[in-house]
């Protein structure tokens, strides 16, 4: 045990040895912009040794370094390769910790929010180690996070025994991995990580999203959830990652039972295409497309497990509309975008009850990667999603995902299904 106490939490990170502002001559060089964040960030691994101008430019991410063709325009232009792989250690540590908690999840493990909707301890201690892993990977720029969850329950006496029990979990979950495995983060550690998820996010700056657990009541079901986290570069996702430890790696086209090996993770970044990787350490990404299929009738289509997320009455007569012969395929979570980005399914349609206000942090990951993946998103209307808004994405009639072929009769159908539903409302 005494050799994991050399590390410290996220909110003290100690004695400042580790400060190493980039050298102002180094930075004109690259082009590298002056921190506009506190100096504590620039957090390098190996904390007693002072680091080399060659070491530093070794360390600088590809984002920060790459420039033209022609080597004449000295702007950078992001690639974020550097976060992308960040992005993928982080979720597939908040994976694993899910795993462990949902093969033996207890009755106190599961709280309720103040909107009656379940949250557990793998939803904290999932935001938890993303929000730390991404914290110390990325050890240059300013860090914001839009999520799910705040420490706001956490914090109150009666949470005493399951602040303890996150605490745990994510100190078990990052010993697994050879980066993190002297770190010790104390309780006030796991709940500021959390907390660094409470920015509004907006058009400007950067800015990761993150939903810890995507689906939680298909993760209490035992069923399909996610852990999805995007980019947003100037209000626009540039990268996202989706974690699915449950859907199983082979298509689930004709069937959502789980057969063979299982644990999906999917990437994206902006004009780079769309991935599919095992969540296995060491495995490799393969290039992933949405289906081709141009004829309704050999579509089938993915929508929520749960009727209180999706109105499946609508959905079904879209479906018939369009001539869809399969029943459609009900699971949780944006594993959804996921099994769409590689072919599985044609069409997602997702038509929440009125008034529902939906939030980025559902919808940035599954976007990217669908759209890398060749496929369109929009709301009802054929727009498309503007994640520049803030916490919410700024609309209220519903979200749905197919190819470029089907795109245009499926918004003739959902035009129609809407009016239809609209007329026999105003009769009642
Ligand atoms: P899904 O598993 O696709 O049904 O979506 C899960 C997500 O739906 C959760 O992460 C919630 O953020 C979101 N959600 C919660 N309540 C509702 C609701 N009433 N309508 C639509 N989505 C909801
Ligand atoms: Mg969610």
């Amino acid at each position: 045990m005494a050799a994991r106490l050399g590390l410290t939490t996220v909110s003290s990170l100690g004695p400042r040895k580790a400060l190493l502002p980039l050298p102002v001559r180094l930075r004109s060089l690259l082009s590298v912009p002056a921190p506009r964040y506190p100096s504590h960030r620039h957090f390098y691994t190996s904390l007693s040794s002072p680091i080399s101008p060659l070491q530093l430019v070794k360390n600088l991410s590809q984002s920060q370094v790459a420039m033209s063709a022609s080597g004449s325009d000295p702007s950078p232009i992001p690639t974020y390769e550097k976060e992308l792989a960040a992005a993928k250690k982080a979720a597939s540590l908040a994976a694993r910790l899910c795993q462990s908690v949902q093969a033996e999840i207890f009755q106190s493990d599961v709280q309720s929010k103040a909107d009656k909707s379940p949250v557990t301890v793998a939803d904290y201690g999932s935001q938890a180690i993303v929000s730390f892993v991404l914290d110390m990977e990325l050890s240059s720029g300013p860090f914001s996070m839009v999520a799910e969850e705040d420490s706001e329950d956490l914090r109150k006496d009666s949470s005493k025994e399951i602040l303890s029990r996150i605490t745990d979990l994510v100190n078990d979950t990052l010993s697994t991995d050879p980066s993190f495995c002297n770190v010790i983060l104390s309780e006030e550690g796991i709940l500021s990580a959390i907390d660094k998820g409470t920015s509004e996010g907006g058009s400007s700056g950067r800015h990761w999203v993150l939903d810890p657990i995507d689906g939680t009541k298909g993760f209490l079901r035992g069923d399909q959830y996610a852990i999805a986290l995007a980019l947003l570069d100037e209000g626009k996702v540039v990268l996202g990652v989706l974690a699915c430890p449950n859907l199983p790696l082979a298509s689930i086209q004709h069937t959502t039972q789980n057969v063979g090996e299982s644990g999906c993770l999917f990437s994206a970044i902006v004009g780079n295409g769309a991935w599919m990787q095992s969540l296995d350490e060491g495995s490799s990404p393969t290039k992933i497309q949405v289906t081709s299929t141009a004829d309704p009738v050999d579509a089938s289509f993915f929508e929520s497990f749960e009727a209180a997320h999706s109105l499946h009455d609508l959905t079904s007569n879209i479906a018939k509309k369009l001539g869809v012969k399969a029943p459609p395929v009900r699971i949780d979570s944006q594993a959804k975008y996921g099994a769409l980005a590689r072919g599985d399914g044609a069409i997602y349609l997702r038509f929440p009850h009125k008034g529902y206000r939906e939030k980025i942090w559902d919808h940035a990951a599954g976007y990217i990667v669908v759209t890398e993946a060749g496929g369109v998103v929009t709301d009802a209307a054929g727009n498309d999603l503007d994640f520049s808004k803030g916490r919410y994405l700024d609309l209220d009639t519903g979200i749905m995902a197919t190819n470029k072929k089907l795109m245009p009769s499926l918004l003739v159908a959902v035009q129609e299904s809407i009016k239809e539903q609209q007329q026999s409302a105003s009769l009642l």
